[in-house]
């Protein structure tokens, strides 16, 4: 479908809880979310029947992410059924990877082709810190796990946070010399619970590329991330900007709640309702949201925060 701004959307975003098993501090609050009653949530077959109504629309790219999308009883059947509607090409999941060692090779085996997976440090302390309640190897047995299992692609994003981790982005880097992974970093998001960043976390990706002289602009693979590479590396490194460099005219996609809303911009407040409708009930609200879709999402940086209404683990990252 063409949006009303002549973008053609092709790409859904599927937070399927906002339930997480970390708590990082800009996405999420301390004390976790209140859990709320199953009928408010979408389920299985009306997750589903989302995929179809998409893919009928012309959506053919799938990602599906949280809060955790691995802590969902059921997500091994919901990637299965995701993979089989008929006009979806590539299944993507998002995850912080501890479960993975313990869901990898079943997720590949369902119909999942990609995998990002999140990670904002080396440093055991400071994983601890900014997750709240990880542990850093969990996440190493995590990477070996997805790279294991043999999915066509794993990225590892780090939200770049400056006074965090401005100060490890050769050593983030340099992952993709050790594993045939992308790695990307991605501009901080203003969004709702985290005003514990003040302006000097919000640091613009030129910054990456002033730590990595040595890397080379590749070309572009039909993503948001401007991407480089480092002499001899095994992977690219990506550069997303939605603050300095915002690349809302080549926004090509939608995002599912997991309470069922659909969220046509990320960072604005508007929100469309599909749970508890059929196909055809359904399929008119996508038509609305897409054609509603905004221009763009706005200035955002440390004053001018996201529209967005919602914590991050709340809308789907
Ligand atoms: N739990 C999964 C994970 O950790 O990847 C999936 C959900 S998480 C919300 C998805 C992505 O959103 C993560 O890579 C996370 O770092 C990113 N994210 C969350 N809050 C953000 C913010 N305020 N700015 C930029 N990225 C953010």
């Amino acid at each position: 479908m063409i949006d009303r701004h002549g973008r053609n959307i092709t790409y859904m975003r599927i937070s399927l809880t906002e339930l997480c098993n970390l708590r990082c501090r800009y996405c999420m609050p301390e004390e976790g979310v209140c859990r709320r009653s199953h009928h408010e949530m979408m389920n299985e077959d009306e997750v589903v029947t989302a995929v179809e109504v998409a893919a009928s629309l012309g959506i053919h790219k799938i990602r599906l992410t949280g809060g955790e999308p691995l802590v969902k009883r059921n997500i091994v059947s919901i990637c299965r059924r995701v993979a089989a509607v008929e006009g979806i090409r590539e299944v993507c999941l998002t995850t912080n990877g501890i479960l993975l060692p313990q869901l990898g090779k079943q997720l590949r085996e369902a119909g999942v082709n990609r995998l990002n997976l999140s990670l904002d440090t080396l440093n055991p302390e400071k994983y601890a810190y900014i997750t709240r309640i990880g542990r850093l190897e969990h996440f190493q047995a995590g990477l070996e796990a997805a790279l294991e299992a043999g999915f066509d692609k794993v990225k590892i994003n780090a939200v770049l946070i400056g006074g965090f981790n401005d100060d490890e982005i050769e050593a983030l880097a340099n992952l993709t010399m050790q594993y045939p992974v992308d790695m990307r970093f991605i501009e901080l998001m203003p969004i709702q619970d985290h005003d514990e960043f003040g302006e000097s976390a919000y640091v613009p990706y030129s910054k990456v590329l002033e730590k990595l002289p040595e890397a080379v602009p590749v070309q572009h693979d039909g993503g948001v991330a401007k991407l480089y590479r480092l002499p001899g590396a095994k992977g690219n490194i990506g550069l997303i900007s939605p603050i300095s460099a915002h690349f809302c005219g080549a926004c090509n996609r939608i995002r599912l709640t997991a309470d069922g809303k659909l969220k046509p911009c990320l960072h604005a407040p508007d929100e469309f309702s599909i749970k508890g409708l059929d196909f055809d009930g359904m399929k008119k609200v996508f038509e609305q949201a897409i054609g509603d879709k905004p221009a763009w999402h706005g200035d955002l940086d440390a004053v001018n925060r996201s529209r967005a209404g919602r914590n991050m683990n709340e809308i789907g990252g």
